[in-house]
């Protein structure tokens, strides 16, 4: 699944590649899939794309804004798999759920793996949307600061039960994380994934919060992770630190063998000695 910074490469990709080009037709895909999340009928996609011109795009959390001027949003969100940008227009892949074909020849597709929102919205009614309404900042934006994170997690503290990972996959919390930069970032802020916010030191507080940053600095850096594709079906550069290869191999840190756990739905790797 795409976290921000595959995201953010895209958009940039997308401004760098596809703005100006004319929508000649828009098609909501060949190979239902029963969870991607539309909110037009294809006739009505088709209708209200033809002759739209790519405008500039923009991510915010697990969320891309692609402009169609005049007037519309195209919305791709909380997915993962291929999106992607063809030269040629027979290159593109058998399946896939949404299509973009240019005045020039060449296409835009987008194929998710699991699920996800590909939607069209008049401009600025995509704001009014569940989980984008409301969106919290994410750890890129300015209103990211120590002072922000500190007030977010004594909220969170005197209210509730929750883990460190609970705070970086759970509601949005802070947005654009997903469960695998979660992994990285816990190993760099040496807390268990079941860490209770609530017994935080200052120190730990400030260690987390500094992961979270350059861990997302360096992936949007790199251009998204190793094991997620770019707008040109190109892999990031961004090599994980904790994911299923470092099971069973030495911490980078101390050499403990590094385990894997379920919790809160899905895989977490960790180091027991550096992470408890
Ligand atoms: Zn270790």
């Amino acid at each position: 699944m795409f976290e921000l910074p595959e995201f953010i490469t895209l958009s940039r990709q997308i401004n760098e590649t596809l703005t100006g080009k004319i929508i000649t037709k828009g098609s909501l895909g060949n190979s239902p899939h029963k969870f991607v999340w539309y909110n037009r009928t294809p006739e009505e996609f088709f209708t209200l794309t033809q002759g739209k011109i790519i405008g500039q795009a923009q991510a915010k959390g697990k969320w891309l804004f692609i402009s169609l001027e005049p007037a519309y949003v195209l919305v791709l969100g909380e997915c993962g798999g291929k999106v992607l940008f063809h030269p040629s227009i027979s290159a593109i892949p058998k399946k896939y759920h949404l299509l973009l074909a240019f005045d020039d020849g060449s296409a835009f597709t987008a194929t998710t793996q699991m699920w996800g929102a590909m939607e069209l919205y008049e401009a600025g009614e995509e704001r009014n949307r569940p989980y984008i309404r409301g969106m919290r900042p994410t750890p890129v934006e300015p209103e990211f600061t120590r002072e922000y994170f500190e007030a977010l997690i004594e909220g969170l503290a005197s209210t509730e039960k929750r883990s460190a990972k609970g705070l970086l996959t759970q509601e949005g919390l802070i947005p654009g994380i997903g469960n695998a930069l979660t992994q990285d970032i816990l190993f760099k802020a040496r807390l268990h994934p079941r860490y209770a916010i609530q017994d935080l030191s200052q120190e730990q507080r400030k260690q987390l919060f500094r992961a979270i940053v350059d861990t997302l600095e360096e992936a949007i850096r790199l251009g998204g992770r190793y094991d997620e594709f770019d707008l040109f079906n190109q892999p990031g550069g961004y090599q994980r630190i904790m994911d299923s290869h470092a099971v069973g191999q030495p911490c980078p840190h101390c050499g403990t063998a590094i385990v894997k756990m379920q919790y809160l739905g899905g895989a977490c790797y960790f180091c027991p000695q550096c992470q408890q």
